[in-house]
């Protein structure tokens, strides 16, 4: 990056040749929401997080939804909220895990880290929702101080990424990968946009992909629910924005990508759709009760019983597969 200029995420600059953070500190959007809106299905279910949202972004997706943060770098970046500040504010609403979300944390890592280890230090949650187009190293950092991630898998084209997106499947898949890899709970999400990456094949090598990861990890000790893991998968529905105007994402279509993925996969979710389309509750893996009804975020977690960190299937006691 020459002297004086910033790079394409428009928040990290050079500055007389030294690094140049203007944006450090600078929250854009701050709220309560319930976690399922990340979205995490399987993480402390039906439960509230404090959601930080940044300015910027390192990739450019032509439909983003929330482009006039992620694009629009040079508007009001928000007000500086210090990483103490920043859990003071989620006791002060009595809410024990925060999110960073909405725009891409990971172009402010230096100050995501500096939260994320003051949230660890008061023994609160952090959850990371990313597009997880970033180098290992970086990627490393992160995920150890990570409890929960969604990560943005937007396609399973190397050229779509390359030529409409500006990122890398092949490191995006590598975040997955080292997520999943060090215990982190992984959900994945894909805007289905149609004509971009909407074939059965595309969709089908990306169910593939997650399957094998859960397959090649097999039952692991260190996970609470072992051999019930697999990537929960949520499939959400386009609508037109910012610079791209394909039509809207047929729910038909939607429901029968998200049947077709549940051969592959075991937990496939549709989302921006209707409520009652039959795609988001959660069966337990062991009898088929309904373990979570959800319906908007309407979420009746009466399906299950508690045990501590572990949740139970009310009808037969199976584990249920549900972390926090
Ligand atoms: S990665 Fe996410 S925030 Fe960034 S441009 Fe794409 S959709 Fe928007």
């Amino acid at each position: 990056m020459l002297p004086g200029k910033t790079g394409r995420c428009g928040v990290r600059g050079n500055r007389e040749g030294r690094p140049w953070l203007p944006r450090y500190g600078y929250i854009s959007t701050l709220g309560l929401d319930p976690i399922e809106k990340k979205p995490l299905y399987h993480f402390r279910p039906g439960s509230t997080i404090l959601s930080l949202g940044f300015v910027g972004c390192n990739m450019h997706c032509p439909f983003c939804q929330n482009w006039s943060i992620s694009q629009d770098t040079v508007a009001d970046a928000g007000r500086f909220i210090p990483a103490d500040g920043v859990v003071a504010t989620a006791m002060q609403v009595r809410d024990w895990q925060v999110a960073y979300t909405y725009s891409e944390p990971l172009v402010h890592v230096e100050y995501l880290l500096d939260c994320m280890r003051a949230v660890h230090r008061e023994e609160m949650a952090n959850v990371l929702v990313t597009n997880g187009c970033v180098e290992a190293e970086a990627a490393l950092e992160v995920l150890a101080l990570t409890d929960a991630v969604n990560v943005d898998l937007k396609c399973f084209s190397e050229k779509t990424y390359a030529e409409v997106l500006g990122g890398s499947l092949g490191r995006v898949k590598g975040f997955i990968a080292a997520a999943y890899g060090l215990g982190v709970h992984v959900e994945v999400t894909t805007l289905v946009v149609p004509g971009l990456n909407d074939s059965e094949s595309e969709l089908a090598a990306a169910a593939d992909f997650l399957a094998a990861l859960s397959e090649e990890a097999g039952p692991r000790k260190a996970r609470p629910q072992g051999a019930l893991e697999s990537i929960p998968w949520h499939l959400s529905a386009y609508h037109p924005d910012y610079r791209w105007e394909a039509p809207p994402t047929d729910p038909a279509m939607l429901r029968a990508a998200a049947e077709r993925a549940r051969k592959t996969l075991r937990y496939v979710y549709t989302g921006n759709t209707e409520p009652d389309d039959g795609f988001n509750d959660t069966p337990c893996p062991h009898c088929g009760a309904v373990l979570v009804r959800r319906r908007g975020y309407r979420v009746d977690t009466g399906g299950m019983t508690r045990e501590g960190y572990a949740w139970r299937c009310r009808r037969c006691g199976g584990e249920a597969p549900f972390r926090g």
